[in-house]
């Protein structure tokens, strides 16, 4: 077991440690942010025909070397329908949006550059140019064409793409299952009313969203009081998943039976407590065909610590493309407490000021119990171990948090 190793090891050894899901076969209307455990390919050109861009004529360009110019109507074309004449000098269609130009015409004349249509005939005001408010075969799409690739999270503009695809039903990343065990005597249920000494368990309800949130089917929920006994029975119930994660527990307080009882069910420990703050006892392990995270107690440093690394194993586990959030730099606005030794993820605030530059300020204290802050920072900064002092006017890296 390693012991106090960097942040980056740890998510090294973390993500190195975590097998792939499988996939499973689902109908498009159950895709919604799914993971794509296919490539999208293209059997048809989309459009799938030549078609018109506008409700107008479809008309030769040869014809309107002199404007205006009068031109026989010789079919109606309605989307949907197949044209049925060729249009010949001296003549054009009447064409509607997304019906397919006839033979023998180059371009589209809105309506609106034409006057006195009647059934037959019509007076062409303006030319357009060849081509245009004509959409070609093939311009968005080709056959053949790989149009998302395997690894993408399934957007609703992907949904649309598969339907145009003729994806009825689609292979997606199965979701990895997580199981979340809040442990400590001191917790009671959301709907208790709290006597003196308890509090309600927040991790549970906030770690099954947040792994509800990056793409995990979520088990459970699973308490344990601080005791042997308790601890071990939720194990064997929470152990069916790919992933368990215990809240609490893991630091060096004398109730602290989590690391125990896991030693004991056989667990391979793989490191315990990382160089950083919040969050420093997280306990990480492999147990048969589970990884476990032994999450810190304090609010903030477990929903940290799934951010950090429990979100990212998820996205590896569903073979997602991308796996980290994104990233940007920017200055603070204000100083925020560091020292050396240790990467400080603090929460924070950002903007971009009125010349576009982006600027971060922290949220308030950094205590690992205030957990409000959690909800209204859009970002964390990141304060890297070497760094002493983080000054105002420092340029820091921040990781967006988007839920
Ligand atoms: P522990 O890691 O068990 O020593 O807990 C550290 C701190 O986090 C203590 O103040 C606990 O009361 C608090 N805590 C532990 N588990 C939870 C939980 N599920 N919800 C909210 N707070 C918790
Ligand atoms: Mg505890």
């Amino acid at each position: 077991m390693k012991e106090f190793i960097s942040v980056t090891e740890a998510l090294q050894i973390v993500l190195e440690n975590v097998r792939s899901t499988g996939s499973e076969t689902v109908s498009l209307d159950g895709t919604l942010h799914r993971t794509l455990a296919e490539d999208l390919v293209s059997r048809d050109d989309i459009p799938p025909f030549t078609n018109s861009a506008m409700d107008g004529f479809a008309v030769r360009m040869s014809d309107l070397k002199d404007l205006p110019k009068s031109l026989t109507v010789i079919e109606d074309v309605f989307a949907g329908t197949v044209p049925l004449e060729v249009v010949h000098p001296g003549t054009c269609s009447r064409i509607m949006t997304g019906a397919v130009i006839p033979e023998g015409a180059d371009a589209v004349v809105p309506v609106e550059w034409t006057r006195e249509p009647d059934e037959d005939r019509v007076m062409i005001e303006r030319a357009p140019l060849v081509g245009q408010y004509v959409r070609l075969r093939g311009e968005d799409v080709r056959a053949g064409d790989t149009v998302i690739p395997s690894g993408s999270i399934v957007s609703p503009p992907t949904v649309g793409m598969m339907a145009s695809l003729g994806y009825a039903r689609v292979r997606v990343a199965r979701r990895p299952t997580v199981s979340v065990v809040s442990t400590g005597d001191e917790l009671v249920d959301v709907t208790a009313d709290l006597t003196q000494g308890t509090i309600r368990d927040s991790n549970g309800p906030a770690l099954a969203a947040q792994a509800a949130a990056a793409g995990a089917e979520v088990l459970g929920p699973f308490r344990a009081r601080d005791d042997l006994a308790d601890i071990r029975c939720a194990i064997e119930a929470a152990r069916e998943a790919d992933v368990i994660l215990f809240s609490g527990g893991v630091s060096v307080g004398s109730h602290d039976f989590v690391k125990r009882v896991l030693d004991e069910a056989g667990m391979q420990i793989l490191f315990w407590k990382v160089r950083q703050r919040p969050g420093k006892p997280l306990a990480f392990g492999l147990l048969t065909g589970s990884v476990v995270f032994g999450l810190p107690g304090n609010p903030v440093s477990s929903a940290i610590c799934f951010d950090c690394y429990v979100r990212p194993a998820l996205a590896v586990m569903m073979r997602r493309r991308i796996v980290h959030r994104r990233r940007a730099v920017a200055k603070l606005e204000k100083p925020t407490p560091k020292s050396a030794g240790l990467h400080w993820f603090a929460r924070g605030i950002a903007r971009y000021d009125e010349t576009g530059e982006l600027l971060v300020r922290d949220t308030g204290p950094q205590a690992s119990n205030l957990y409000s802050s959690m909800a209204f920072a859009d970002c964390l900064i990141h304060l890297p171990e070497h760094l002493e002092r983080a000054d105002k006017g420092i340029r820091v890296e921040i990781e967006w948090l988007t839920w």
